[in-house]
């Protein structure tokens, strides 16, 4: 990817930018990064501290225990709850940015995905799915619904 490469939470007051490239990007299917995602996976570039750097905001840190003993300590916005990196304090030249909040996440191509015994069933029938160019119209996805019909 293009160096650096600038990121920000959804509200904007934390920005971040990243200045090596990472060492792997990765999905994970785990329940903890669904509901940190508020989705079905989160994906997350490993990388030395070195290459990241905070430029504007403040972080709130919030810690839990993982499934392999350490602790993930995981810094988000005050502001919006946007997560935007982890670390682990056994292994502290390590950093886990959440890549969806660089300001061009296409950037980055996953090598990996991990926790696959916890992913969804539907995602391996993602690519199936009816697809939308841009925003799902919902009023039309409302009327077809009330009228019997197949939204989509
Ligand atoms: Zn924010
Ligand atoms: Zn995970």
């Amino acid at each position: 990817m293009e160096l650096p490469a600038r990121g920000s939470c959804q509200c904007g007051n934390v920005t971040y930018h990243v200045t090596e490239e990472p060492l792997y990007t990765a999905v994970c299917h785990c329940l903890e990064c669904q509901k940190l995602s508020a989705s079905a996976f989160s994906v997350t570039m490993i990388m030395r501290r070195s290459g990241f750097e905070l430029l504007s905001g403040e972080l709130k840190r919030w810690e839990r225990p993982t499934a392999s003993g350490g602790i993930a300590v995981c810094w988000f916005c005050p502001d919006c709850g946007n997560r935007i990196y982890h670390e682990n304090p056994a292994v502290p030249e390590i950093v886990r940015v959440k890549t969806g909040t660089l300001d061009d996440p296409s950037v980055l191509q996953p090598q990996v995905r991990g926790w696959m015994c916890r992913q969804q069933p539907w995602l391996e029938h993602y690519s199936e799915l009816p697809v939308v160019e841009r925003q799902i119209d919902f009023k039309k996805a409302m009327a077809d619904i009330e009228q019997g019909k197949d939204p989509f």
